[in-house]
C-alpha cells in the first residue's frame, strides 16, 4: 500500500474543494498487519487479502470493498461524500465521528454492494523501534524520537540517511526504509534517537509544561527526561504520561499512568 499515500495526497493538492477538510482530518491506509487501522481514522483501508480492501469510516468498516487499484479513488470519493454531508449537517464536524450517522449515510451516498463489516483489529499502544526486515529483504531502522520532539540535526541525519523516503508513525518514531542493512543504527543511536525496543522512551509521552505552557507547574519533559536517564520512572516503569497540570494534554488512549505536576511534586495515578 505505499503508493496508496502519495497517490491520496496527489489528488488531495490537485482538488480546490478538499482544501476544506478540517485540520484533523485522518486518513489510515493498513496493509493487513492492523497496525493503523484502529485508530480510528475518518477514511480508511484495510487490506482483508492480496485483491480486496475494505473501506473504514470512523475506524469501522462500511462492507464497501475494492481492488488495490481502485482503493484510493474509493478513499477519494468518500472523502468528498464526507464534505458533503458535514455541510449538510452545519458544516462544523471536525471528524466523521462528530457526524450523526457520519459512517452510514456517507457509505450509503458511495452505493455499490456491501460484504458482512469484519471486525477492525485494536492498534497497538506502542510501535516497533530498531532494526525491522521489510518483505522484499531490504532494512527499514525505526527511531523513536523521546517525546517526540526532533532536532534539527536529527532531522538533517535522518534526511541524510534515507535512500527513498521517511515515514513518520502514530509512535512518535521516523522510519528510515529501503536500506541494504542497519551500519546506519550506531549513527541514530548516537543523535540520541532510540533504535532499542525495550527503551523506556516506548512507554512515555509528556505534554509541553513549561515554558512552552503558562498553566504548567513543572517543567515536565525535563523532569521525564531525568527520570527516563536515571531509570527512575514512577509506576515501575509502566506506560506512562506526563502533564503540567490536570489537563493532561496530549495523553494518549489505553492503558495509561498519569504523572501529573502538583506545584511541589506529581501525582501519581491512572484514569482519574
Ligand atoms: S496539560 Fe496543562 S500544562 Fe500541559 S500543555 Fe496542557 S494545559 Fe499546559
Amino acid at each position: 500500500m505505499r503508493p496508496w499515500v502519495p497517490a491520496f495526497d496527489a489528488e488531495l493538492r490537485a482538488d480546490p474543494r478538499l482544501a476544506l477538510l478540517p485540520g484533523r482530518y485522518l486518513a489510515a491506509f493498513d496493509d493487513g498487519r492492523g497496525d493503523v487501522a484502529g485508530l480510528g481514522a475518518d477514511v480508511g483501508l484495510l487490506a482483508l487479502d492480496a485483491g480486496t480492501v475494505a473501506l473504514l469510516l470512523a475506524g469501522a468498516d462500511t462492507g464497501l470493498r475494492a481492488v488495490p487499484q481502485d482503493a484510493v479513488g474509493l478513499a477519494l470519493a468518500a472523502t468528498r461524500a464526507f464534505l458533503d454531508e458535514r455541510a449538510r449537517q452545519g458544516g462544523t464536524a471536525w471528524r466523521l465521528a462528530e457526524l450523526s450517522a457520519g459512517g452510514a449515510r456517507i457509505a450509503g451516498a458511495l452505493g455499490g454492494q456491501r460484504a458482512e463489516p469484519v471486525p477492525v483489529p485494536p492498534s497497538p499502544v506502542t510501535g516497533p523501534a530498531g532494526a525491522v526486515a521489510q518483505s522484499d529483504g531490504r532494512t527499514a531502522l525505526v527511531a523513536v524520537v523521546p517525546l517526540g520532539r526532533l532536532t534539527a540535526t536529527q532531522a538533517d541525519l535522518l534526511a541524510a540517511t534515507a535512500p527513498t523516503d521517511l515515514q513518520v508513525t502514530p509512535w512518535r518514531s521516523v522510519v528510515v526504509p529501503d536500506l541494504a542493512d542497519a551500519a546506519a543504527a550506531a549513527e541514530l543511536t548516537a543523535a540520541r534517537l532510540v533504535l532499542d525496543p525495550r527503551s523506556a522512551w516506548l512507554r512515555v509521552t509528556a505534554c509541553a509544561g513549561l515554558p512552552g505552557c503558562a498553566r504548567s507547574l513543572a517543567d515536565v519533559r525535563a523532569d521525564a527526561s531525568r527520570a527516563v536517564a536515571a531509570g527512575a520512572l514512577p509506576a515501575a516503569g509502566a506506560r506512562q504520561h506526563w502533564a503540567g497540570c490536570g489537563r493532561r494534554c496530549g495523553r494518549p488512549s489505553g492503558a495509561v499512568v498519569d504523572v501529573v505536576a502538583t506545584g511541589q511534586g506529581y501525582r501519581i495515578g491512572s484514569g482519574t
